[in-house]
């Protein structure tokens, strides 16, 4: 089934779910199935997606009902196209009970950067930037509907509390002093310390940057909105399409590697079942949390993780707001 037999004979608000989620890049791997496990729950999912026709034909291919989800666009490399989705989801008559930061996209392979429509490097654009224009724009909204949570998915490469936030290949996740940002990031810019690009590395510090971001939206509005704002590392997903980009040993190695070596595989299905955990259930209730399954996890509770004493800092979270609030004109 295509958008246009999605579309056929129904409109945007013709479901009658009582709790309504937003997901961004709702038509892959875990946000897919995170889709999919809230559907499951009742809820009724926005699938903010670059690609409507996959979403749509995906939706269903995992066993969605077209009453169980309305598709929204949204290029999250483009600042234009995230405040249209804004727009978008904030004209729906109906409260927002949750968002869910998932959209990313990995390219290790770059040999120079790719620019968002803005000149920004797309890595840092597409999840960071993106998400971050995102979240202040929907905070009405979430504001509606009582308890709402904002989700973000953080990973295990950003954070060096773990072993994988320390692995030096291409380079651990280190924003520096935010130099690349403080010269407005734009080129020659391409990386937020300001060195040379490395674009394995670019994800990473994208990655720590949605995970900073989130403590600081706990710290800025939890107490005065009542929204829960969390991260969580769900496991390693590793036959998502987020390695597309990898090399084709690579893509064939790395699950038998994380199934067998280090136990840290997870089924995307498992995954996306962990975000719909964090979203709506109620032992996921606390803010300003990290949540894990750690690794080695199968069977294993979710866990808070803590995060690096550099990733808490206070100071460096909002010169990091202040720069990213500068750059993606969140007043405009
Ligand atoms: P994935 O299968 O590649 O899914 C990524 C999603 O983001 C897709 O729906 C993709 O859309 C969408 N997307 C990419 N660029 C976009 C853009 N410019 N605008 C809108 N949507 C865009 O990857 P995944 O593994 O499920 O990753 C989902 C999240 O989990 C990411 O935040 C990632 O960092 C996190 N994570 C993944 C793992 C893992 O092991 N895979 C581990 C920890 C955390 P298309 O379908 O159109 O490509």
């Amino acid at each position: 089934m295509d958008l246009a037999d999605h579309l056929s004979g129904m409109t945007t608000t013709s479901h009658s779910s009582p709790f309504t989620v937003a997901v961004t890049g709702a038509s892959s791997g875990v946000g897919l199935y995170a889709a999919k496990s809230l559907a499951d729950r009742g809820w009724h999912v926005l699938m903010a997606c670059r690609d409507l026709d996959k979403a749509a034909r995906v939706a269903h291919g995992v066993g969605m009902q077209k009453e169980q989800f309305t598709l929204v666009h949204v290029d999250l490399g483009s600042l234009t196209s995230v405040r249209a989705c804004a727009a978008e989801i904030s004209a729906r008559s109906t409260p927002l009970n949750a968002l869910v930061c998932n959209a990313a996209v990995y390219k290790p392979r770059l040999t120079e950067p790719e620019r968002s429509p803005e000149g920004y490097e797309i890595s840092v654009a597409t999840n960071h930037f993106g998400h971050f224009l995102l979240c202040q724009l929907l905070m009405e909204p979430l504001q509606r509907a009582p308890g709402a949570r904002l989700i973000t998915l953080g990973t295990v490469t950003a954070n060096a509390e773990e072993f994988g936030g320390k692995v030096p290949i291409p380079a651990p996740a280190n924003l520096g002093e935010l130099q690349g940002l403080e010269a407005g990031f734009r080129a020659p810019a391409s990386m937020i310390d300001g060195g040379p690009f490395k674009p394995g590395k670019a994800y990473k510090d994208s990655k720590l940057c949605n995970m900073i971001v989130s403590r600081e939206l706990h710290r800025r509005y939890h107490a005065s909105t009542g929204i829960v704002f969390n991260t969580l590392y769900p496991g390693c997903v590793a036959e998502t399409a987020l390695f597309r980009d990898t090399p084709a040993a690579f893509r064939r190695i790395f699950p038998l590697f994380q199934k067998y070596i280090t136990k840290g595989y997870v089924t995307q299905a498992l995954a996306g079942d962990r975000v719909a955990q964090v979203v709506a259930d109620a032992k996921f209730a606390e803010s300003g949390v990290h949540w894990s399954w750690g690794n080695r996890q199968n069977g294993r509770e979710a866990f808070s993780q803590p995060l690096t004493a550099r990733a808490q800092s206070v100071q460096r979270a909002e010169r990091l707001w202040a720069l990213s609030e500068q750059l993606v004109a969140v007043r405009a």
